[in-house]
């Protein structure tokens, strides 16, 4: 349904995308997922037709977005950040100007009646927008991508700005429309792809370095635990020690120091469980451990986890060292 090869967009010698390439089927959900500024507006306005790419292909539907962009639109819903909304219209006033944006075809009463029941907006039809709260907002948002029922939606960090129960709503709105629509969303949260989508794609300073089931990513994302480990040790040789030791992945010391203790954080290497050898490192060398935990994962260590197993390339390998 949807073909992105070797898409590029570069601003001055910035790269905001570099060189992505991905296919999405029909009636999938897929997560495109990584930091701020890592390019998923950019990948977003350029698959919507919204922005011109500097190099590569884009196609939805078969009908390529970048030379025909006008046909191609018409197989897309886009929820763009900000939706774009008139706030003096009613519901139902807006919805039939964006029906006629789209000239759309359908029967228009029945089409704008099922859309808001889809939604859940038919209680608030008649009410003006700028009245509404956030997640009817967002609501009407979607409704408005739904216009013409278009194969594909895409919609750019939907849930942003709402409140944790409009959250679990519109994120069970998303799931409801993959069952008879393509979904791209974007996001910077990763607790939402996994509970969203089938598929992730993990995009990282314009380029993708995953591309992954969410099933298979989350096997992923298990198997990597970080530990917080507060010591009574000297710090330099404490970190040897740690780093010499065949299960442990990464072993950094953090700013929290409290009398003669160190703080440091440990990491596995996939797959193995180091709590044993931590022990043994300790009590072989009568250091008095004061705290041990284990650590949830943030997007950020799942990133050099991914670009370490070689998925991101070398000099970013090279980049995430430096940084840790
Ligand atoms: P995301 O949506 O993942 O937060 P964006 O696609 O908005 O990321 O941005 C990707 C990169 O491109 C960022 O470094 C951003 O600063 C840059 N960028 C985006 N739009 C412009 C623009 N109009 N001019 C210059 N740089 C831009």
């Amino acid at each position: 349904m949807i073909k992105v090869a070797s898409l590029t967009k570069r601003y001055g010698s910035n790269f905001a995308l570099d060189n992505a390439s991905f296919e999405i089927g029909g009636k999938e959900i897929v997560g495109l997922l990584g930091p701020n500024g890592a390019g998923k507006s950019t990948t977003m306005n350029i698959l919507t037709g919204y922005l011109s790419a500097t190099s590569g292909e884009v196609s939805v539907g078969g009908i390529d977005i970048l030379k025909n962009p006008i046909e191609a639109k018409k197989n897309i819903g886009y929820l763009p950040e900000q939706p774009p909304l008139y706030q003096e219209m009613t519901v139902v006033e807006y919805l039939n100007f964006v029906y006629d944006l789209k000239k759309c075809k359908l029967d228009r009463h029945a089409h704008i009646d099922e859309i808001c029941e889809v939604v859940k907006i038919s209680d608030v039809k008649n009410r003006i927008i700028g009245h509404l709260s956030k997640g009817y907002k967002q609501r009407v948002g979607i409704a408005q991508a739904l216009i013409n029922d278009p194969p594909v939606l895409i919609f750019d960090e939907p849930t942003v700005g709402l409140d944790p129960k409009q959250i679990i709503e519109i994120r069970n709105l998303i799931r409801t429309l993959g069952a008879k629509h393509t979904v791209i969303l974007s996001t910077h949260i990763l607790s939402e792809v996994q509970s969203v989508c089938e598929r992730i794609i993990i995009i990282n300073k314009g380029k993708i370095i995953a591309d992954k089931k969410t099933d298979e990513l989350s096997r992923d994302i298990d198997d990597s635990v970080k530990y917080r480990l507060k010591v009574c040790a000297p710090k330099t040789e404490a970190i040897a020690a740690f780093r010499a030791n065949a299960g442990i992945a990464a072993c950094e010391l953090l700013p929290d120091r409290d009398g003669d203790s160190i703080t440091l954080s440990l990491e596995n290497k996939r797959g193995i469980d180091i709590r044993k050898s931590v022990y043994y490192v300790c009590s072989q060398n009568n250091w008095p451990i004061l705290e041990f935990s284990p650590v949830g994962m943030e997007l950020e260590d799942i990133f050099i986890r991914l670009i370490d197993r070689g998925e991101g390339g070398n000099d970013k390998k090279k980049k995430a060292r430096a940084r840790g």
